[in-house]
């Protein structure tokens, strides 16, 4: 299925073009000495533009692809197929070589930092090392680093010790420091503050805004629920089994969530009015995600959605345009009113 993507806002230049980005991995099934490889389609045809600048929010359920869509785009691993343009340029057919080159404008923070990071090097050469890529070394580098250390709101000394030795929260700066000290263009933030107490998330996501606005970097900043990304991001995508299921601007999304899923994982978020937060409605969804070897037909969420009918499982609902910037890719969306949407074998009347 083609789907089209939503324009990045259109006010700033895209610097990132995804298109039909796939990735299955092979998984060896072995039963009763018999084995064979089936496939698991872990991003199912993703297409996105970035801006510069922006914050574009990826959410979704854990298991949904969320990782393995960042990691395409770095090409730390390779996608099976689809494009992911940087200014024009393609680099999912980059030789490994250029590739490494390229990667200076696009750099990676994980969600898990003492993994992350180099247990035996002190934080000032953690924060230095990839400055080797682009030939800075020896006292550029560690100038570099100072700044950088300085940057993200650690002091000189925690350059000299190393990252066992940092609180969780220091320990993400760190992160931030080492992707940020080749001055990128792009940064993908896979659940930066998941791993976080609620009591330090919440200057990590403070210093990312304010890297933000000094560095002009764009963010694709990963959560695994709708509450982290709310007030970082400019525009938000919804996926559900290797799939954007909804994608518009953060008021859209938050303000008039068109997909039932979208809707559910929104009234798991608590409401700052009181009164609006005693009035919440929990959507329960029944059962749990399909296991992606064994992808439902139709709509991927139609075994949980309790708006589906017959079509949901002999089309697949393709993204289409609820407001401008604004798709969400269901049979029945809601807030599309007056849409006319063609199923295919039927014409359904959006109400
Ligand atoms: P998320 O980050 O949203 O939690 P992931 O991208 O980590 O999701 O995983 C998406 C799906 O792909 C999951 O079903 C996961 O089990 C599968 N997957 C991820 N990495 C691999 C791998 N290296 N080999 C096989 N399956 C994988
Ligand atoms: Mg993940």
């Amino acid at each position: 299925m083609k789907t089209t993507a939503a324009p990045a806002l259109d006010t700033r230049a895209t610097i990132l073009s995804v298109r039909e980005v796939t990735k299955e991995f092979d998984v060896k099934d072995g039963l009763l000495g018999w084995s064979s490889v089936r496939k698991v389609k872990a991003v199912g045809g993703i297409s996105f533009d970035l801006a510069m600048g922006e914050t574009l929010g990826l959410v979704g359920e854990s298991g949904c692809g969320k990782s393995t869509l960042g990691r395409c785009l770095l090409r730390l691993i390779e996608p099976t197929s689809g494009t992911v343009r940087f200014k024009g340029t393609d680099l999912t057919t980059l030789p490994a070589g250029e590739m490494r080159w390229f990667r200076r404008h696009l750099q990676i923070v994980f969600q898990d930092p003492l993994a992350s990071l180099h247990p035996r090097m002190r934080v000032r050469e953690i924060i230095a090392e990839p400055l080797r890529l682009i030939d800075i070394k020896g006292k550029p580098a560690a100038e570099r680093a100072s700044e950088f250390l300085e940057l993200v709101g650690l002091a000189p000394e925690h350059g000299e010790r190393y990252a066992h030795e940092l609180s969780g929260g220091q320990r993400q700066r760190v992160g931030i420091a080492r992707a940020l000290v080749l001055r990128p263009e792009i940064l993908v933030l896979d659940e930066p503050v998941s791993a976080l107490d609620v009591s330090v998330q919440a200057g990590v996501l403070n210093l990312l805004e304010e890297l933000q606005a000094k560095l002009g970097i764009a963010y694709v900043f990963i959560a695994h629920d709708l509450a982290v990304v709310r007030h970082v991001s400019d525009r938000v995508a919804v996926m559900y089994l290797g799939k954007i299921v909804e994608i518009g601007q953060a008021a859209q999304i938050y303000g008039a969530p068109s997909h039932p899923y979208t809707k559910a994982l929104l009234s798991a978020v608590p409401l700052p009015d009181p009164d609006a937060e005693r009035a919440r409605q929990r959507i329960t969804l029944k059962g749990d995600v399909p296991s992606p070897i064994n992808a439902p037909s139709g709509c991927p969420f139609r075994t949980r959605c309790w708006k589906a009918e017959e079509v949901c499982a002999n089309v697949t609902p393709p993204l289409g345009e609820i407001q401008p910037g604004h798709q969400a890719a269901c049979h029945f969306p809601e807030n599309a009113e007056g849409r006319v949407h063609d199923t295919g074998n039927m014409i359904a009347q959006v109400v």
